[in-house]
């Protein structure tokens, strides 16, 4: 394996639909940087490990309710063939009931080797197969997905906009929403004046230092005003 293809980001997805990959991450941003080889995306279909003839995956929850459960027979088996352990890579399930995902999160996720993103669908998957390898539970949100899948994109995205080889411009992270701990400050661009609405007379005087500190202003009004959470951690200096 050569230096570069050694050092990677590379994202492993395991799923029951490997055609849901690249998806949107042929496009755009992480599409270019996908095909240019910044990193890689390889995706393992759960399927190919089922055990039986029929190829079953799922079954039904022991207890009674609705749905199907994913067995941990099949799971344990694609959970161990997406490890190499000369290039280890953390185990990430995307879960309702992980952690929410965050900036920070993102942040270190894209300064490391890359991920292995397990994805659930029906019920989920049986709890002891999650007992047994311990993954990083993440979480999109306070809702629920019909699948891990989305989710998976959603966190390849992220991280992948952050390698140093493909974003766009080496600074426009520092100041974007979340990086420090602030929601974004309105941006504007042409036409200066546009129905009637005039560009803030700041923003077109090139005085930087008075640009700078209206952002500033403007990013903690806003956060204050629409993310107390976010806004009490920035007080307390915990970003
Ligand atoms: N019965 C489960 C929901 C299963 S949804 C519950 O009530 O908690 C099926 C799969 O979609 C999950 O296994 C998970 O991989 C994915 N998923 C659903 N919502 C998600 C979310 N908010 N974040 C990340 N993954 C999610």
């Amino acid at each position: 394996m050569s230096e570069t293809a050694a050092r990677r980001w590379t994202a492993r997805v395991l799923t029951l639909f490997p055609e849901m990959f690249p998806g949107p991450l042929a496009a755009s941003l992480a599409g270019k940087a996908l095909e240019s080889g910044a990193w890689a995306l390889e995706t393992l279909d759960i399927r190919a490990f089922a055990r039986d003839k029929h190829g079953s995956v799922d079954d039904t929850p022991f207890g009674g309710g609705p749905g199907m459960v994913m067995r941990p027979d099949v799971v344990d088996a694609a959970i161990a063939a997406s490890d190499r352990p000369e290039a280890p890579l953390p185990l990430i399930l995307l879960s309702p009931r992980g952690r929410p995902l965050t900036q920070r999160r993102v942040r270190d996720l894209a300064a490391g080797p890359g991920a292995r993103l397990l994805c659930g669908r029906y019920e989920g998957l049986d709890e002891r197969v999650i007992e047994a390898h311990v993954p990083e539970e993440v979480s999109l949100g306070d809702f629920v997905l019909s699948g891990g899948e989305p989710a998976a994109i959603a966190l390849i995205d992220a991280c992948v906009r952050l390698l140093p080889s493909v974003m766009g411009c080496a600074d426009s992270g520092a100041e974007e929403s979340f990086e420090r701990g602030l929601l974004e400050y309105p941006q504007y661009t042409r036409p200066r004046d546009w129905r009637g609405r005039a560009v803030p007379e700041v923003l077109l005087s090139g005085h930087h230092e008075k640009v700078r500190a209206w952002r500033l202003a403007r990013a903690e009004e806003i956060t204050r005003r629409r993310r107390p959470d976010l806004w009490a951690r920035y007080v307390a200096g915990d970003v």
